[in-house]
């Protein structure tokens, strides 16, 4: 399951720098997380690295990318060609 930025987003920029896939973009007003990039961390490290660091707890599951942690991987593995 892809994660999603929801509207408490302060802009902060922590977790852009800690994606691993690079999932992570500056939006207008709040940030945003491309769900076809986004593995849940699946494939490069333990776990999200991007709730890890989000000061305001405002990065949670996308209810539109049901994905089950072997789709997650799969998805990682398409990502690094
Ligand atoms: Fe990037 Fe991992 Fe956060 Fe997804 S969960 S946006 S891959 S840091
Ligand atoms: Fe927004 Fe949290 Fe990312 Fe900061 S770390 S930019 S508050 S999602």
């Amino acid at each position: 399951m892809a994660l999603l930025i929801n509207d408490a987003c302060t802009a902060c920029d922590a977790c852009k720098p800690v994606c691993p896939n690079e999932a992570i973009s500056v939006g207008d007003p709040i940030y945003v997380i491309d769900p076809l990039k986004c593995t849940e961390c699946v494939g490069a490290k333990d776990e999200p690295q991007c709730k890890l660091v989000c000061p305001v707890d405002c990065i949670v599951k996308n209810p539109d990318y049901d994905e089950t942690p072997e789709q997650l991987q799969e998805k990682y593995a398409a990502l690094r060609g």
